[in-house]
């Protein structure tokens, strides 16, 4: 799959600890093979206490960009030279470029996110409410994505208030605020039936735990079959809480495009060229994933 390595070859890669299960070089290395580049995309494991020194080595060796992921989305802010105003009001980078001389970060699980929901479904979204499930990482992706939407109401729903409140005030800074609403699980009940697009952003049902769902049989019935249900986890395919809303109608969106275009975005700034081989890099998650 990887392409020939030359003398001129550059570099791109995927930063995390651990990161040998990322599907990202895969993704990657398949969209440069069908370029016919002299790229390679490559896992790069690095320990928290070992960022800083990485980053630099990274300068040295004159690395191209590379991808975010956990542990580092959030640690890696302070060792930018510039961050998008996206990246900021989400308070995470995935993607960072070198450009001039300088790292400079941005976060595109945000356009990953909306990718699906832009492309399937021209609606307009300005009179519509948003539930989300969770107040994690991925979670401010969505309600940044939810926002760019241009969504009348995003509510936010967890299982920790002192996590919820820090969430809600962490946009303070940000327009987001005023749309956005935080709630504990027990409010689900009331939300659910309100919602045009329900978000599953915890890891509940998330391969092997394939039978579980963040929701009750008794809280998706106030589903309306004219909801989006949309599960940020793509194994299994669909997911238990995708099963639940289909049932109700509902039309469902699983987590691999958001994980395709997510790096589809990356890999338009890395080579500055539109002309990126979307199906090439779904087709080659699908096939691994045993999806056909
Ligand atoms: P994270 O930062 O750990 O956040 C997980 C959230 O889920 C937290 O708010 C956590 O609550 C909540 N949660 C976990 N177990 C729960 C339970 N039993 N009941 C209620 N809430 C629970 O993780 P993340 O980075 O946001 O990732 C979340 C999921 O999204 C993962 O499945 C990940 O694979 C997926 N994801 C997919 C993509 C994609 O491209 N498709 C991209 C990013 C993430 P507490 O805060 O109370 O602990």
């Amino acid at each position: 799959m990887t392409n020939n390595i030359t003398g001129k070859t550059q570099l791109l890669g995927v930063i995390g600890y651990p990161v040998e299960h990322s599907l990202s070089p895969l993704m990657h290395n398949a969209a440069i093979a069908q370029l016919g580049l002299d790229y390679v995309y490559l896992p790069l494991p690095i320990e928290p206490q070992n960022l800083e020194i990485a980053i630099a080595g990274f300068a040295a060796v004159g690395v191209v960009g590379f991808s975010v992921t956990i542990p580092h989305k959030q640690a890696i802010i302070p060792l930018l030279s510039e961050i998008s105003p996206l990246a900021t009001a989400v308070g995470a980078v995935n993607t960072v470029t070198r450009q001039n001389q300088r790292w400079v970060g941005t976060n595109t699980d945000v356009e990953g996110f909306i990718a699906p929901l832009q492309t399937t479904y021209h609606q307009d979204w300005r009179q519509q409410i948003a539930v989300i499930l969770g107040n994690g990482g991925a979670a401010r992706a969505v309600v940044a994505g939810c926002q760019q939407l241009g969504f009348a109401e995003i509510h936010v729903v967890g299982r920790n208030q002192e996590k919820l409140t820090a969430f809600y005030n962490s946009w303070r800074n940000s327009s987001i605020i005023e749309n956005l609403q935080v709630h504990p699980w027990e409010k689900l009940t009331k939300l659910i039936p309100q919602a045009n697009l329900l978000v599953n952003t915890t890891p509940i049902g998330m391969y092997p735990h394939i039978d579980n769902s963040p929701l009750s049989r008794e809280e998706m019935a106030g589903l309306s079959a004219n909801a989006i249900a949309y599960d940020l986890i793509y194994i299994p395919q669909p997911t238990q809480f995708l099963q639940q809303a289909q049932k109700q109608g509902a039309i469902i969106i699983d987590g691999l495009e958001m994980l395709v275009q997510q790096g589809v975005a990356a890999l338009k700034i890395w080579l500055q060229t539109e002309s990126v081989p979307v199906d090439v890099m779904r087709q080659a998650l699908r096939k691994h994933l045993g999806l056909n």
